[in-house]
C-alpha cells in the first residue's frame, strides 16, 4: 500500500496530478475513495473551467451524461452526474426534460461542482518544473515545491493554428478555442470560418443567429467532402469500450494508424442534431423568409494561404473537386482547426528520461504509464496522450472513468476497482471468436 495522506510541502505525496481538466479530475474523484493514498492535483486556473472559450449558446455534448467522472466504475460515487442532479435539486425536472445530450454548459457546471468538492484539487497553482532525484519527483509550482512518488499528466491539448494563418493571429484572426473569451462585433463584416468539425458547426450556428451581430457575409470552409455527421451508430460505439481499447493496444503501429484514420468521424464529425439545426435555420432564413443570400457553404476546400492587405484578409483555398484555386475576402477569420499536443515546458527537467516514438509521442504501457528510465515504482501516468497507442477513445470522455480506475489499480498494484469486462459483442481477434479447444480426453 502507499503512504498516508500528507500536508502540502511537508512530505512526499503519492500522486501529483498536473492539470485539472475532466480527465485528471476523474482520477482525483476516484482516488478520493482509495484509503491510504495521498494525492494533490495542481491546476493553473483560478477555478475549474472546461474549454471556456467554446461554451457558446446552443452547444451540446457529443456523449451521454452517464459517461461522467466516475459512473462507469463506481455508480454510487458522490461525484456522479446523478449525485449532481440530486444535490442541485433538479433530478425530476431533468427527467422530464428528456435530454438525450445535455448542454455543454450543464456538463461544465457538473465538472465544476465536482471539482469544488474534491479536496485534493488545488487551483491557481501552475506547475513550472519537474525534476527527479532520490526516488521522488520535485514538483515546483507557483505556490512552492511539492514532492511526489508518482505523477499523472493531464494538461490537455493546445489550439492548432495552420501555418499560413499564424502571422495574422490577433483580434481578427481568432482560434475557435478563444472565441468566447472576448466580446466581438461582427456586424457588417465578412466572416470566414475554417473547419467543418463540431467547433466550426457550433460557431457557424452562432454567427448565423447573430450572436456577435449580423455579418454582411458568412463563408464556412471545410476540407471534408461535405459537412459530415458524427458516426454514433450502435456498433460504432463498440470502439468506445474497454474491450476494444485492449484489443487495439495489441495491434501493430501501422494498423493502428490506419484504423484511427478510418474511425475519424466517430469523434470528429458533427452531431446529427447540430447539422439538422443548421439546415433548418438555413431553410427558414433563405427559403421561407427569403433573405438575400449572405451565407455560403464551401466544403471540399483546403485553405492553402492567407494574405493581408490593410485590414482585409484574402483566404486562398484549393477546391478538391475542380482542383482550382479559389479566393475569398474576409474581415474576420475564425480557425476551427482543432487541437494538437503541446510541448510541456514544465517537463524539461525529466524530458530526456521519457521514451517517445518517432513522432514524439509518449510510449505508453497499457496502464497509461509512460516508459521512462527511472525506477519502476515511480510512475508517470499520462491521460489524453495515447490516441496513437490506445485508440480513438483516448481523447474522449467515454472511457475516462475506466481509464482512471486502470491507472489507480496499476498505481496501487492491486485490483482496487473491478475492471473485468464480460465478452464483447464483436470478436476483434480470433481468440475472442473461437474459445480455446477443450483438451482431448
Ligand atoms: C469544445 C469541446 C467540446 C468537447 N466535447 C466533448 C464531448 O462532448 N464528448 C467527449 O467525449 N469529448 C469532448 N471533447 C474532447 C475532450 O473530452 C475534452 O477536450 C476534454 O476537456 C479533455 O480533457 P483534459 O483533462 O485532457 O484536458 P483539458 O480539459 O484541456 O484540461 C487540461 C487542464 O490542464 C491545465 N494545465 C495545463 N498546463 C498546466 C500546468 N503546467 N500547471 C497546471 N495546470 C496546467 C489547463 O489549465 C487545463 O485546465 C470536447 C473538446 C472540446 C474542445
Amino acid at each position: 500500500m502507499l503512504t498516508k495522506p500528507t500536508q502540502p510541502n511537508s512530505s512526499i505525496i503519492d500522486v501529483a496530478g498536473i492539470g485539472v481538466g475532466p480527465f485528471n479530475l476523474s482520477v482525483a474523484a476516484l482516488l478520493q475513495q482509495v484509503k491510504g493514498v495521498s494525492a494533490r492535483f495542481f491546476e493553473s486556473r483560478e477555478q475549474f473551467a472546461w474549454h471556456p472559450g467554446l461554451l457558446l449558446p446552443d452547444t451540446h455534448m457529443q456523449t451521454m451524461f452517464l459517461k461522467d467522472l466516475v459512473t462507469a466504475v463506481v455508480p454510487h460515487s458522490i461525484y456522479s452526474f446523478l449525485s449532481y442532479l440530486v444535490k442541485r435539486k433538479k433530478f425530476y425536472r431533468f427527467l422530464s426534460a428528456e435530454l438525450n445530450c445535455i448542454s455543454r454548459a450543464e456538463f461544465s457546471d457538473y465538472l465544476n461542482w465536482a471539482a469544488q468538492q474534491i479536496p485534493s484539487v488545488q487551483f491557481a497553482t501552475e506547475v513550472e518544473n519537474i525534476s527527479f532525484m532520490n526516488n521522488q519527483f520535485k514538483v515546483e509550482t507557483s505556490k512552492g515545491a511539492y514532492y511526489a512518488k508518482n505523477l499523472c499528466l493531464g494538461t490537455g491539448k493546445k489550439p492548432f493554428i495552420p501555418e499560413c494563418a499564424r502571422p495574422y493571429l490577433g483580434k481578427q484572426v481568432i482560434h475557435a478555442a478563444n472565441i468566447g473569451l472576448n466580446s466581438h462585433d461582427f456586424s457588417g463584416k465578412r466572416v470566414m470560418i475554417i473547419g467543418g468539425g463540431q467547433s466550426g458547426a457550433d460557431i457557424f450556428l452562432n454567427v448565423l443567429n447573430g450572436y456577435w451581430g449580423k455579418p454582411s457575409k458568412l463563408n464556412w470552409l471545410s476540407r471534408r467532402a461535405n459537412y459530415q455527421p458524427l458516426d454514433e451508430a450502435a456498433f460504432t460505439n463498440e470502439y468506445f469500450t474497454p474491450d476494444y481499447v485492449d484489443s487495439f493496444y495489441k495491434l501493430g503501429r501501422q494498423v493502428k494508424e490506419r484504423e484511427i484514420r478510418d474511425q475519424k468521424l466517430t469523434s470528429d464529425g458533427v452531431t446529427q442534431a447540430c447539422l439538422l439545426s443548421i439546415y433548418r435555420t438555413l431553410y427558414h432564413r433563405f427559403d421561407v423568409l427569403r433573405e438575400p443570400k449572405w451565407v455560403y457553404l464551401l466544403p471540399h476546400r483546403e485553405m492553402s494561404a492567407v494574405n493581408q492587405t490593410d485590414n482585409i484578409y484574402q483566404v486562398q483555398a484549393i477546391n478538391g473537386l475542380t482542383q482550382e484555386t479559389e479566393y475569398y475576402d474576409a474581415d474576420v477569420i475564425i480557425l476551427a482547426t482543432g487541437f494538437t499536443t503541446p510541448t510541456l515546458n514544465c517537463l524539461a527537467g525529466i524530458q530526456s528520461r521519457l521514451k517517445f516514438d518517432e513522432k514524439d509521442r509518449y510510449s505508453l504501457n497499457e496502464h497509461f504509464a509512460v516508459d521512462w528510465d527511472g525506477p519502476a515504482e515511480n510512475r508517470i501516468f499520462a491521460v489524453n496522450a495515447g490516441l496513437h497507442s490506445h485508440g480513438i477513445a483516448e481523447p474522449q470522455l467515454s472511457l475516462m472513468a475506466w481509464r482512471s480506475a486502470r491507472i489507480i489499480n496499476h498505481l496501487c498494484q492491486q485490483e482496487i476497482f473491478d475492471l473485468e469486462s464480460s465478452d464483447g459483442l464483436i470478436s476483434w481477434d480470433q481468440s475472442a471468436a473461437q474459445p480455446p479447444l477443450k483438451q482431448a480426453i
